[in-house]
């Protein structure tokens, strides 16, 4: 009898839970508690039990009828309740639910902003894959052999290609430039192009540098191109992208795919050229290196060097966007962290 009581305790108070109109609930009130109600029949039965048994059942079978009866009133008000709500006619003039906006990230933008400026400059867009070989990220562009960008401690080396040589060696891009090979292979000279896109370094990452990070990086090859005709095009588009003149300097530098090769400095905009942490005290941020391209290049690109020169620019996006907005950690354009992103909406 115990568990008939159990069963009919765990039964009548899910219906009455989940009764939905008040004329159920009547219903399940007579179902349980009526004359001939399930709870009745139990109580009625107890007569013929021992007085021990009686006793014991009595109390429990009185219980279930008082939370019968509480679970009853209390669903009757829930009822009651939902029905005045839904008796009130909604009111229309309520102001909806703001939907949130999206936005561009930082770098996407100044990405954006950058092709404007190059397309206004009757620049072409290209891109390229993010996987490439040995071949374009390393032969072509005139690294020696033993050149220590080529070790694992800077490339990613693809699994199951890293003891092979040349095209079949395969990596995820150290940097872009391998991209202008392959345009010059397929367009020729003369050509004025921008290939912008994400590259990987195996480095520690600190507050300047990160394993993976973009680069935009733009060449013109034509007949006796002047590096003050590059100097022009560099300051116009930062010009354009910052809408003011930025100061900017050139200095010598290596690199391999070069000839000559030079660093251009953009006056460090957190400090205005006083020295800060971001750039060491010095004032100046080195924003893109650069150069013509090295005789070895343009004859990979199938080129003649006596006939054509250049000039190329590799344009740091990230250390770009730091300079737009003040921002003195480069991490947290790869934080996905929305409290940083959303300013830029
Ligand atoms: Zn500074």
């Amino acid at each position: 009898m115990k568990d008939r009581l159990d069963e009919i305790r765990e039964q009548g108070l899910a219906a009455l839970r989940e009764a939905a109109s008040s004329d159920l609930l009547e219903h399940l009130r007579q179902q349980y508690l009526g004359k001939k109600g399930l709870l009745t029949e139990v109580l009625k039965g107890l007569g013929k039990l021992s007085p021990e048994e009686r006793k014991q059942l009595g109390q429990l079978a009185n219980q279930v009828k008082d939370l019968f009866a509480t679970t009853l009133e209390q669903r009757k008000q829930e009822l009651l309740e939902q029905a005045s709500l839904l008796a009130v006619p909604p009111d229309l003039s309520i102001p909806g639910l703001r939907v949130a906006g999206g936005g561009l990230h930082p770098i996407t933008q100044m990405c954006y902003d950058l092709n404007d400026s190059f397309r206004s400059l009757n620049f072409e867009i290209f891109s390229e894959d993010e996987i490439t070989s040995e071949l374009y990220a390393f032969d072509y562009l005139n690294f020696p052999p033993g050149h220590p960008a080529r070790d694992t401690m800077d490339t990613y080396w693809l699994a199951g290609t890293e003891d092979k040589h040349g095209a079949e060696r395969l990596c995820l891009r150290p940097h872009l430039t391998g991209g202008s090979i392959r345009y010059l292979q397929e367009h020729g000279a003369p050509a004025r192009v921008v290939y912008p896109g994400r590259v990987f370094r195996n480095e520690a990452t600190d507050a300047r540098h990160e394993r993976a990070f973009y680069q935009y990086e733009a060449l013109i090859v034509d007949r006796d191109f002047s590096f003050s005709s590059g100097l022009i095009l560099v300051q116009t588009i930062l010009e354009r992208v910052f809408g003011r003149d930025i100061p900017v300097r050139m200095r010598a530098g290596f690199f391999p795919f070069v000839e000559p090769g030079f660093e251009i400095d953009m006056q460090c905009q957190m400090c205005q050229g006083d020295g800060c942490q971001l750039c060491h005290g010095v004032g100046w941020i080195e924003v893109m290196p650069g150069g013509s391209p090295h005789p070895n290049v343009l004859r990979a690109s199938g080129l003649d060097p006596d006939i054509w020169s250049g000039f190329y620019i590799n344009i740091g996006l990230d250390r770009l966007v730091m300079m737009r907005y003040g921002i003195d950690d480069v991490r947290l354009f790869h934080s996905a962290d929305l409290r940083f992103l959303e300013q830029f909406k």
